[in-house]
């Protein structure tokens, strides 16, 4: 049996994430995804609200489950036996930005493979920051994220001001 998980912060999840995790699903006997805290970036949404967006858009995906995890992911990886890490590519700076972790990872622990990826070309340009950004100024995120997500983004940044 195959277990992958798949690492990130989900600040919050977009629809680009969703698809990701529907074909990693369909890749891989399990599917565990990590909610981490970027160190680098700076959180609109806590863990809990993360996590609570991603079981709420994955509740159709039997084989897939959710988790914070605020340690090192091969860390994580070990104590739940899983083998593959799954991440995203949408440009040449994902690839950058990947090969860079999944080196690092690779010389942590040669038992892991990190596995990317290729970002659907209808969701390449969806990154969680910017459409932060186009929420802060009102712009209409519903065909990017789930509903869940788009309520949520709404209410907070538009109570921010
Ligand atoms: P991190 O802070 O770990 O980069 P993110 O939530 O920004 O966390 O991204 C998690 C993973 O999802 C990364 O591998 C990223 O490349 C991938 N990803 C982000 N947005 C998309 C998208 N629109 N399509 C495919 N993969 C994506």
């Amino acid at each position: 049996m195959t277990i992958a998980v798949f690492p990130g912060s989900f600040d919050p999840l977009t629809n680009g994430h969703l698809d990701l995790i529907a074909r990693a699903s369909r890749m891989f006997d399990q599917l565990v995804i990590a909610v981490g805290q970027n160190t680098s970036k700076q959180g609109v949404f806590s863990p809990a609200e993360r996590v609570a967006f991603i079981e709420a858009s994955v509740a159709t995906l039997p084989n897939v489950s959710v988790q914070i995890e605020s340690g090192l992911t091969v860390a994580f990886m070990r104590e739940i036996h899983a083998t593959v890490l799954v991440r995203g590519l949408r440009n040449s700076v994902d690839f950058e930005y990947e090969q860079g972790i999944a080196g690092m990872n690779r010389a942590l622990d040669a038992n892991i493979d990190t596995v990317c990826l290729m970002a659907d070309p209808q969701y390449q340009f969806v990154s969680s920051s910017l459409l932060r950004e186009v929420a802060r100024f009102g712009g209409d995120l519903t065909k990017l994220v789930p509903p869940v997500v788009a309520h949520a983004l709404t209410a907070r940044l538009e109570s921010e001001g």
